[in-house]
């Protein structure tokens, strides 16, 4: 079955009914972005920029930051690629950046907010982002935003700086769906947004106040809880508003019982491991749409991940 998912991946991945959903991959190295490409990705859903910035002894400037994207932009052939600013904070050892310790650092100056103590780090990534060529092979993606104030603030300084060099076309800007307060503001944020892309991993965590790397809470941190798919709804529900897509790059989007879900719930973008793009291609082309926007409504309904899980297994027939 995996060779013949493999031989089929370079075909985009269609519903039954007609529903097209791009099957793309997540991605942090060049080699990450070969192994996408060999599988059939049709796009790069989220690059973490985090290695670029750890083992080292300083941060990068910027011109090293668009070498680097530039030699994966370059390596994927075309197909785009979703670069997404840094999100280290205190948890994460990088000694150089010398940030204040922090009693709890899930909930401190993480992603997006790093930037209002360190704006010199945003401001040489962006520029690095905003000069690999071709213009507009890369959209860049923001993440821990919690509200439209923040997106509007980088959105304006993105164009201030794609103005300096020379860029007169607005370049794409998405922003992470992973902190309840983005979900719950989705429509707000839509607004502003050129599209979504959801992080279930952090989603899961905020929505549940369960710790991420909590081995023993690994079973219950599960992004089919109901109040995560509801938080996913409304998502995508105010996303539609504003005519934006929604894409999905937390692990979620690579579990086989979710997808029919994900693809109910109005996902138009499943970002995954790169060697899962065959098997969640495979598994979109068995889907009906119109069977899964329904069969997703009543699954919101029900009343813990576990009843998600085995109805979901249940109607589509996942062993
Ligand atoms: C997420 O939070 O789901 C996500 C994709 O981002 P990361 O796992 O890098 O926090
Ligand atoms: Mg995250």
């Amino acid at each position: 079955v995996r060779e013949a998912n493999r031989r089929t991946s370079r075909q985009a991945a269609t519903t039954r009914d007609g529903r097209a959903i791009e099957v793309a991959a997540n991605i942090a190295t060049i080699d990450d972005a070969r192994t996408a490409l060999d599988n059939g990705a049709d796009a790069v859903g989220l690059l973490r920029t985090e290695l670029l910035f750890i083992h080292r002894e300083s941060a990068p400037n910027a011109d090293e930051h668009r070498q680097s994207y530039q030699s994966i932009v370059d390596a994927l052939q075309g197909r785009a690629a979703i670069i997404r600013t840094l999100d280290v904070g205190a948890d994460k050892e990088v000694p150089y950046l010398t940030l204040p310790p922090e009693t709890n650092p899930a909930l401190g100056l993480r992603g997006i907010r790093l930037a209002q103590v360190r704006p010199d780090l945003l401001d040489d990534q962006l520029r690095g982002l905003i000069a690999v060529q071709p213009y507009g092979s890369v959209r860049i993606l923001l993440p821990m935003v919690t509200d439209a104030v923040e997106l509007v603030r980088v959105r304006k300084r993105i164009d201030e700086l794609a103005r300096g060099l020379g860029r007169i076309d607005p370049i794409e800007v998405g922003v992470m769906i992973e902190v309840p307060s983005a979900a719950l503001l989705a429509d707000q944020l839509a607004r502003h947004a050129d599209f979504l892309s959801i992080g279930t991993n952090d989603l899961t965590q905020y929505t549940l106040a369960m710790d991420r790397c909590q081995a023993d809470l690994a079973a219950q941190a599960d992004g089919l809880h109901p109040a995560v798919l509801r938080l996913i709804d409304q998502t995508t529900k105010g996303a539609a508003k504003h005519g934006k897509w929604v894409g999905v790059c937390g692990a979620l989007a690579g579990d086989p019982v979710a997808v029919p879900l994900l693809v109910g719930l109005g996902v138009t973008e499943l970002s995954v491991d790169p060697v899962a793009v065959p098997g969640i291609k495979a598994r979109v082309r068995t889907l009906d749409y119109q069977l899964c926007r329904q069969r997703a409504s009543d699954l919101l309904a029900l009343d813990s991940a576990q009843a998600v899980r085995a109805a979901s297994r249940e109607i589509w027939a996942i062993d």
